[in-house]
Formats: structure tokens, sequence, C-alpha cells
């Protein structure tokens, strides 16, 4: 007989991916679709997304109140009212623990005070605001949406409404000049953001900013720009308080994030929405009514992105399985983007100590102590020491 303790729990974190964009970005190949090309009811869109995360946590699970939700997309805040109503029907319908980390992604042109206001209200702890830069001409490269004036409008907004910020900024983008990059990062830390995450840009063939580059009306991005640009953004960071924690993000005394260290160090967390992704133990899985084979210990699931059959209709869950070593040598590479690196035992059992060896001789990793860890040239280089640890010995 199965009593209730046997039965496998919802896993602590969810995910819930909203689609939906103003419009794209130049640089963008996240899914998403702009406003334009899907003339969807917002209704429709957050009650197919209620409708499937629930789908998906009651697939045989217990459930247990989140300690993490995280909507992001997207642009979820294009929900506007909507979103405080999907934060709600999920707290209501799954539950959210005490003291539970509650994150919606926001672009500043469609936040303002009174969203804010009503998403404070629903529960929202946390915004992660996708700026990228402070500066017009570069958003204006870029294709975003919205001008450094919105983007300072809508940070005022949430630190008024005393939820915790944080910012997303972006570097190595044609034409940024290194006086335009650190005075975006300047700008960052003037809003009283916790958390501000920094990236170089990555050029991705078939995006217009692709397009523009090939046929010569941008420069093509230069690494080493951008590396300098991480580097030196690093060290403004720092001396405003914020602690480096993982390969681009840095955070203030207890701001880290705690929905994406979980991704970094493999809980299982539950993915809904068109686009979503999410990874569950082989039991969980099994239990959730996927059919997994015996060998593997691990489910990593991904929702396609089928939209135009309609929110309605079944999602189709594409699945890959890893076995024990596998989920192993994914949890080492994972560890690794953290400052605190990854325990020895852990190295030894995904059996890629001789890897990071290697790595160590060519200064990209270190030991110390008990754990491995990254060198700050390997922070820069951190996909060659990744994709080897993925690869195994
Ligand atoms: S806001 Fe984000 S997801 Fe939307 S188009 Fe721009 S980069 Fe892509």
């Amino acid at each position: 007989m199965t009593s209730a303790s046997d039965i496998p729990a919802l896993p602590e974190h969810l995910y819930v991916h909203v689609p939906l964009c103003r419009t794209k970005c130049a640089y963008c190949d996240f899914f998403s679709v702009a406003e334009a090309d899907l003339p969807l009811c917002v209704d429709a869109l957050t009650g197919a997304l209620v409708g499937q995360t629930l789908a998906w946590a009651q697939r045989g699970l217990a459930l247990r109140p989140l300690q993490t939700l995280y909507i992001g997309g997207g642009t979820p805040t294009m929900l506007g009212p909507a979103l405080a109503g999907l934060v709600d029907a999920l707290a209501t319908h799954i539950g959210v623990a005490t003291g539970a980390e509650v994150t919606v992604e926001a672009k500043p042109d469609s936040l303002d005070d009174a969203l804010v206001a009503l998403l404070a209200e629903a529960g929202v702890t946390r915004v992660s605001l996708g700026v990228q830069s402070f500066h017009d001409d570069v958003l204006r490269t870029l294709g975003r949406a919205h001008d450094a004036t919105r983007a300072i409008a809508a940070a005022r907004s949430v630190r008024k409404w005393n939820l915790d910020l944080s910012i997303d900024l972006m570097c190595g983008i044609p034409g940024q000049s290194m006086g335009s990059w650190l005075a975006s990062v300047e700008h960052a830390i003037a809003t009283g953001a916790g958390h501000v995450s920094v990236y170089p840009l990555s050029l991705e063939s078939g995006t217009p900013l692709a397009a523009e580059v090939l046929l010569g009306r941008f420069a093509e991005p230069d690494p080493d720009i951008a590396a300098d640009m991480m580097i030196a953004a690093g060290e403004i960071l720092a001396a405003a308080g914020f602690e480096r924690y993982e390969v681009a993000n840095y955070a203030k005394p207890g701001a880290q994030s705690r929905h994406n260290t979980a991704y970094w160090t493999g809980k299982e967390y539950l993915g809904a929405g068109p686009g979503a992704h999410g990874m569950l133990s082989a039991t969980t899985a099994r239990a959730s009514g996927f059919v997994v084979p015996e060998s593997a210990a691990r489910v990593r699931y991904a929702i396609a992105c089928e939209l135009e059959r309609g929110l309605q209709s079944v999602p189709r869950v594409e699945v890959e399985t890893l076995t024990a070593e596998e989920a192993a040598r994914e949890d080492v590479m994972l560890g690794l983007r953290l400052t605190r690196g990854v325990d020895v035992v852990l190295v030894e059992g995904a059996r890629v100590g001789g890897v990071l060896e290697h790595f160590v001789g060519t200064g990209l990793v270190e030991r110390a102590d008990d754990r491995w860890r990254l060198t700050e040239r390997g922070w820069l280089l951190g996909n060659e020491v990744f994709g080897d640890v993925w690869a195994g010995e």
C-alpha cells in the first residue's frame, strides 16, 4: 500500500514562461513572440499558464509550498495587471512558503508604478529588470523598446514599493564605449539594486543584429573588449559592496537569486508555459507520468513552443534523460559557475578530477582545500571548462 509520504513531492522551485514581448529585440534568439504577431487575449494566456502549471503540478505529485517562483520570458510585465492575477492564482492553487522568493522579469517599457503596486500586493518580492544599458544610442542598437529615462523610472518604482531589484546589463555591444558601459554600471548601482547581472552580447546567427554585422553596418563584437568590460564592471561593483557569486551575477549580502542558485546546485524545478524547461529526478518524473528508462537518474524536459496550435492544446514535451554519472557531471559543470565552486566529493563522484587537473595546468581552475573553483581567467573562458567537464574523462 502507498502512503502519502511515499509520493514524491512537487519541486520547491517553479519557473513559468510568458512568451510575449512588445517587439523583438535585434539580438534576441530566446523564445518569445512579438505582440503584433500573436494577438492573444491576456486572460486566455494567463488562464492557460495557470492551467498548464496545475496540470504539471498535480500529475501524481504531493503538493508542497514553493520556496521560489520565477515568472520569466519574454516579457511577463506585458500581461499588465493580469500578471498579479497569475502570481495570485499560482500562490492560491499551489502554495508559496512563508519567506519565499517570488521574482518577475520586467522590461522598463511595460512596468509602471501602478503595476509594481499590484505585484507587491500579490506577493512578488523581487523584480528582475532587463535594462541592458542606460544609454539611448546603445539601446537603439539593441532594438530595445525602452529608453534610459523609462529604465530609471521603472527601477524607482520597484524600490518605492520596497521590492528587491535586480538589473541586467549587457556589454560588448557594437558602438558601446568603455565609458558608456561603466556609466551604465554606475547607474545600475545608483538605482539601489541589490543584484546586478552583467553579460557580454552573444551574436546569434539569424538575428537582425547579426545580419547588420554581416552587412558591415556594425563592427563584429570583440570578445577581448567584452572581457575587459566584464572585468572593469566587476571592480566597480566590488567597490560598491557587491559580491560576485556566479560567472555573471553580483549581489549585496543576502540578495543572491535563490531561484537561479537552485538551478546551479542541481535542485529539481518545475517549468510551465510554452518554451519553459524543467528538471526532475527520475523518481519524481516517473511519479508525474514520464516514461523513463531504468538507467536514468535525472530528467530534463522542454515544453515545445507550438503556440500556433493554441495554448489550450496539450503541450508537446521534449525529454532528455541523464544517467547518475551524467547528472553528477552536470552538477560539477553548473557548480563551477559559482564562486564557491564544487566539493571534491562531487568531483570524485562525477569522475572528472583529471579534467579539472588539466585546467589547473592551463590556469583556468584551482583547488583550495576541499573545493574546486574557476580562477579569474577561468571566469572568462568558463565555456571551455564546462564543455570538457560535460564530455567527461
Ligand atoms: S525583451 Fe528579452 S525576450 Fe523579449 S525580444 Fe527582447 S531580448 Fe528577447
